[in-house]
Protein backbone atom coordinates (compact mmCIF):
# COMPACT_ATOMS: atom_id res chain seq x y z
CA UNK A 1 0.00 0.00 0.00
CA UNK A 2 1.54 3.38 -0.97
CA UNK A 3 1.45 5.96 1.94
CA UNK A 4 -0.33 9.12 1.89
CA UNK A 5 1.91 12.34 2.09
CA UNK A 6 0.75 14.60 4.78
CA UNK A 7 2.58 17.56 4.44
CA UNK A 8 1.94 20.64 7.10
CA UNK A 9 2.32 24.10 6.06
CA UNK A 10 1.99 26.81 8.19
CA UNK A 11 1.63 30.05 6.85
CA UNK A 12 0.37 33.94 6.74
CA UNK A 13 -0.86 36.36 5.34
CA UNK A 14 1.76 39.09 3.53
CA UNK A 15 2.44 40.86 0.25
CA UNK A 16 3.97 37.63 -1.05
CA UNK A 17 1.84 34.83 0.34
CA UNK A 18 -0.29 34.56 -2.56
CA UNK A 19 2.95 33.66 -4.91
CA UNK A 20 4.61 31.38 -2.18
CA UNK A 21 1.39 29.30 -2.11
CA UNK A 22 0.85 29.70 -5.65
CA UNK A 23 4.61 28.38 -6.46
CA UNK A 24 3.59 25.31 -3.59
CA UNK A 25 0.02 24.39 -5.03
CA UNK A 26 1.90 23.75 -8.39
CA UNK A 27 4.57 21.45 -6.81
CA UNK A 28 2.09 19.62 -4.91
CA UNK A 29 -0.24 19.43 -7.75
CA UNK A 30 1.89 17.02 -9.26
CA UNK A 31 2.67 14.78 -6.40
CA UNK A 32 0.10 11.36 -6.50
CA UNK A 33 -1.01 10.69 -3.04
CA UNK A 34 -0.71 14.07 -1.30
CA UNK A 35 -2.43 15.57 1.38
CA UNK A 36 -2.11 19.39 2.09
CA UNK A 37 -2.52 20.26 5.67
CA UNK A 38 -2.72 24.15 5.65
CA UNK A 39 -2.65 26.15 8.80
CA UNK A 40 -3.13 29.92 8.19
CA UNK A 41 -1.92 32.12 11.49
CA UNK A 42 -5.04 34.01 11.87
CA UNK A 43 -8.01 34.16 13.98
CA UNK A 44 -10.00 33.03 10.39
CA UNK A 45 -9.53 31.13 7.12
CA UNK A 46 -9.28 33.46 4.52
CA UNK A 47 -10.51 33.71 1.03
CA UNK A 48 -7.17 33.90 -0.91
CA UNK A 49 -5.95 30.85 0.78
CA UNK A 50 -10.07 28.90 0.22
CA UNK A 51 -9.98 29.61 -3.02
CA UNK A 52 -6.19 28.54 -3.75
CA UNK A 53 -6.66 25.15 -2.25
CA UNK A 54 -10.11 24.76 -4.36
CA UNK A 55 -8.60 26.01 -7.49
CA UNK A 56 -5.38 23.59 -6.86
CA UNK A 57 -7.86 20.79 -6.90
CA UNK A 58 -5.31 19.19 -4.05
CA UNK A 59 -6.32 16.98 -1.26
CA UNK A 60 -6.17 19.54 1.27
CA UNK A 61 -7.68 20.39 4.68
CA UNK A 62 -7.70 23.92 6.10
CA UNK A 63 -7.45 25.09 9.10
CA UNK A 64 -6.79 28.04 11.23
CA UNK A 65 -4.63 28.72 14.50
CA UNK A 66 -3.65 31.92 15.61
CA UNK A 67 -0.35 32.45 17.57
CA UNK A 68 -0.52 33.40 20.89
CA UNK A 69 0.03 37.49 21.11
CA UNK A 70 2.95 37.24 23.43
CA UNK A 71 4.67 34.45 20.78
CA UNK A 72 3.84 36.63 17.57
CA UNK A 73 6.88 38.30 16.16
CA UNK A 74 7.27 42.02 16.27
CA UNK A 75 7.83 44.60 13.33
CA UNK A 76 11.51 44.94 14.65
CA UNK A 77 12.50 41.76 16.13
CA UNK A 78 14.98 39.72 13.82
CA UNK A 79 13.22 36.84 12.01
CA UNK A 80 14.75 34.39 14.44
CA UNK A 81 13.54 35.94 17.92
CA UNK A 82 10.89 34.21 18.45
CA UNK A 83 9.68 30.26 17.15
CA UNK A 84 7.90 30.64 14.05
CA UNK A 85 4.90 28.03 12.66
CA UNK A 86 4.68 26.70 16.72
CA UNK A 87 0.48 26.61 16.76
CA UNK A 88 0.04 25.86 12.96
CA UNK A 89 2.17 22.28 13.26
CA UNK A 90 0.59 21.11 16.43
CA UNK A 91 -3.00 21.96 15.36
CA UNK A 92 -2.39 19.93 12.01
CA UNK A 93 -0.53 17.29 14.33
CA UNK A 94 -3.74 17.21 16.56
CA UNK A 95 -6.10 17.10 13.44
CA UNK A 96 -3.55 13.73 12.03
CA UNK A 97 -4.54 12.03 15.48
CA UNK A 98 -7.68 12.92 15.40
CA UNK A 99 -8.74 11.63 11.91
CA UNK A 100 -5.87 9.48 10.51
CA UNK A 101 -5.39 6.70 12.69
CA UNK A 102 -2.66 4.92 10.93
CA UNK A 103 -4.35 1.78 11.17
CA UNK A 104 -6.08 2.29 8.08
CA UNK A 105 -3.83 4.92 6.37
CA UNK A 106 -0.54 4.72 6.02
CA UNK A 107 1.03 7.92 6.37
CA UNK A 108 4.30 10.01 6.24
CA UNK A 109 4.54 13.33 7.81
CA UNK A 110 6.64 16.23 6.10
CA UNK A 111 6.73 20.23 7.69
CA UNK A 112 7.03 22.25 4.51
CA UNK A 113 7.49 25.87 4.87
CA UNK A 114 5.35 28.23 2.52
CA UNK A 115 8.72 29.86 1.43
CA UNK A 116 10.71 27.02 0.56
CA UNK A 117 11.20 25.01 -2.94
CA UNK A 118 10.63 21.54 -3.32
CA UNK A 119 11.62 19.42 -6.19
CA UNK A 120 8.90 16.22 -6.79
CA UNK A 121 11.67 14.50 -6.79
CA UNK A 122 11.75 14.78 -2.61
CA UNK A 123 8.22 13.23 -2.32
CA UNK A 124 8.94 9.65 -4.22
CA UNK A 125 12.14 9.94 -1.60
CA UNK A 126 10.10 10.74 1.42
CA UNK A 127 7.34 7.94 0.43
CA UNK A 128 9.59 5.69 1.55
CA UNK A 129 10.47 6.57 5.58
CA UNK A 130 9.81 3.56 7.65
CA UNK A 131 10.45 5.58 11.11
CA UNK A 132 12.52 9.02 10.35
CA UNK A 133 13.47 9.83 6.92
CA UNK A 134 16.30 12.49 6.30
CA UNK A 135 17.90 14.75 2.91
CA UNK A 136 20.39 17.58 2.58
CA UNK A 137 18.31 20.48 2.45
CA UNK A 138 19.94 23.79 -0.06
CA UNK A 139 20.80 27.38 0.98
CA UNK A 140 20.86 26.96 4.90
CA UNK A 141 22.45 27.20 8.34
CA UNK A 142 25.36 29.74 6.48
CA UNK A 143 26.13 26.41 4.08
CA UNK A 144 25.38 25.73 0.43
CA UNK A 145 24.01 21.99 1.63
CA UNK A 146 23.69 20.94 5.38
CA UNK A 147 23.37 17.23 5.17
CA UNK A 148 23.57 14.29 7.25
CA UNK A 149 26.92 12.88 6.92
CA UNK A 150 26.38 8.74 5.73
CA UNK A 151 29.02 5.83 6.25
CA UNK A 152 29.98 3.37 3.63
CA UNK A 153 26.98 1.04 5.21
CA UNK A 154 24.63 3.15 4.69
CA UNK A 155 24.00 4.57 8.51
CA UNK A 156 24.04 8.32 9.28
CA UNK A 157 27.02 8.98 11.56
CA UNK A 158 26.90 12.72 11.97
CA UNK A 159 26.15 16.09 10.22
CA UNK A 160 28.12 18.83 8.68
CA UNK A 161 26.58 21.55 10.18
CA UNK A 162 28.29 24.20 11.66
CA UNK A 163 25.17 26.74 12.90
CA UNK A 164 24.82 25.56 16.39
CA UNK A 165 26.33 21.92 15.89
CA UNK A 166 25.40 20.96 19.49
CA UNK A 167 22.01 20.13 18.65
CA UNK A 168 21.04 16.88 19.00
CA UNK A 169 19.81 16.67 15.59
CA UNK A 170 21.12 19.80 13.49
CA UNK A 171 18.95 19.64 10.68
CA UNK A 172 15.80 21.74 9.32
CA UNK A 173 12.50 21.49 9.49
CA UNK A 174 12.62 20.96 5.58
CA UNK A 175 15.45 18.10 6.21
CA UNK A 176 13.39 15.47 7.62
CA UNK A 177 9.42 13.35 7.47
CA UNK A 178 8.06 10.88 10.25
CA UNK A 179 6.04 8.10 9.74
CA UNK A 180 2.83 8.58 10.84
CA UNK A 181 2.29 5.98 13.16
CA UNK A 182 4.79 7.62 15.39
CA UNK A 183 2.84 10.56 15.83
CA UNK A 184 -0.28 8.65 16.26
CA UNK A 185 1.75 6.45 19.29
CA UNK A 186 2.97 9.55 20.57
CA UNK A 187 1.37 12.63 21.71
CA UNK A 188 4.22 14.41 22.79
CA UNK A 189 5.34 14.81 19.58
CA UNK A 190 4.16 17.88 19.20
CA UNK A 191 6.09 21.94 19.04
CA UNK A 192 6.43 23.90 21.87
CA UNK A 193 7.17 27.60 22.51
CA UNK A 194 9.79 26.18 25.31
CA UNK A 195 12.14 25.29 22.96
CA UNK A 196 15.80 27.56 22.58
CA UNK A 197 16.87 29.01 18.83
CA UNK A 198 17.25 26.58 16.73
CA UNK A 199 16.02 23.58 18.98
CA UNK A 200 12.59 23.16 17.22
CA UNK A 201 13.80 20.10 14.89
CA UNK A 202 15.93 18.50 17.66
CA UNK A 203 13.11 18.73 19.99
CA UNK A 204 10.60 16.76 18.21
CA UNK A 205 13.38 14.19 16.39
CA UNK A 206 14.15 13.34 19.84
CA UNK A 207 11.15 12.17 20.30
CA UNK A 208 10.59 9.92 17.30
CA UNK A 209 14.19 8.24 17.65
CA UNK A 210 16.64 7.85 20.32
CA UNK A 211 19.67 7.32 17.79
CA UNK A 212 21.31 8.58 14.88
CA UNK A 213 21.55 5.06 13.27
CA UNK A 214 17.30 5.21 13.77
CA UNK A 215 17.28 8.14 11.00
CA UNK A 216 16.78 6.58 7.29
CA UNK A 217 19.25 8.50 4.57
CA UNK A 218 17.58 9.35 1.50
CA UNK A 219 18.29 11.25 -1.62
CA UNK A 220 20.90 9.12 -2.63
CA UNK A 221 22.53 8.45 0.91
CA UNK A 222 22.03 12.17 1.03
CA UNK A 223 24.38 13.19 -1.65
CA UNK A 224 21.38 15.33 -4.00
CA UNK A 225 19.75 18.58 -3.23
CA UNK A 226 15.54 18.52 -3.30
CA UNK A 227 14.66 20.88 -1.44
CA UNK A 228 15.78 24.71 -0.90
CA UNK A 229 15.48 26.79 1.85
CA UNK A 230 14.71 29.71 -0.07
CA UNK A 231 13.86 32.81 1.82
CA UNK A 232 11.36 35.26 -0.02
CA UNK A 233 12.55 39.36 0.17
CA UNK A 234 9.74 41.33 2.14
CA UNK A 235 8.51 44.24 -0.68
CA UNK A 236 8.58 47.96 0.21
CA UNK A 237 6.29 49.18 -2.13
CA UNK A 238 8.35 52.65 -2.20
CA UNK A 239 6.40 53.72 -5.05
CA UNK A 240 2.76 53.55 -3.59
CA UNK A 241 3.17 56.83 -2.30
CA UNK A 242 4.00 58.25 -5.93
CA UNK A 243 0.89 57.11 -7.46
CA UNK A 244 -0.97 58.37 -4.31
CA UNK A 245 0.50 61.35 -5.48
CA UNK A 246 -0.30 61.55 -8.79
CA UNK A 247 -4.03 60.81 -7.82
CA UNK A 248 -3.95 57.29 -9.28
CA UNK A 249 -5.55 54.05 -7.59
CA UNK A 250 -2.90 52.03 -5.36
CA UNK A 251 -2.02 48.90 -7.43
CA UNK A 252 -3.62 45.46 -6.48
CA UNK A 253 -2.94 42.23 -6.11
CA UNK A 254 -6.18 41.17 -6.27
N1 LIG B 1 4.81 31.70 9.86
C1 LIG B 1 3.58 31.89 10.46
N2 LIG B 1 3.39 33.02 11.23
C2 LIG B 1 4.36 33.98 11.41
C3 LIG B 1 5.62 33.75 10.80
C4 LIG B 1 5.81 32.60 10.04
O1 LIG B 1 2.67 31.07 10.30
O2 LIG B 1 4.12 34.98 12.11
C5 LIG B 1 5.03 30.50 9.01
C6 LIG B 1 5.62 30.81 7.64
O3 LIG B 1 4.59 31.08 6.69
C7 LIG B 1 6.40 29.54 7.31
C8 LIG B 1 6.82 29.05 8.70
O4 LIG B 1 5.97 29.68 9.65
O5 LIG B 1 5.60 28.57 6.67
C9 LIG B 1 8.28 29.39 9.01
O6 LIG B 1 8.45 30.79 8.94
P1 LIG B 1 9.66 31.45 8.13
O7 LIG B 1 9.71 30.88 6.76
O8 LIG B 1 9.53 32.94 8.26
O9 LIG B 1 10.89 30.95 8.99
P2 LIG B 1 12.42 30.86 8.58
O10 LIG B 1 12.53 30.27 7.20
O11 LIG B 1 12.91 32.26 8.61
O12 LIG B 1 13.00 29.99 9.63
MN1 LIG C 1 11.32 30.14 5.61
Amino acid sequence: QVPTIYVITPTYARPVQKAELTRLSHTFMLVPKLHWIIVEDATNKTELVANLLKESNINHTHLHALTPDQYKLKKKDGHWKKPRGVQQRNAALDWLRLFRSSDNDKGIVYFADDDNSYSLKLFSEMRRVKRVGVWPVGLVGGLKVEKSLVNAQGKVIGFNSMWAPQRPFPIDMAGFAINLDLINRNENVKFSFDVDRGYQESAILSKVVTSLSQLEPLADNCTKVYVWHTRTIDPTFAYEAVLKKKHMAPSDLG
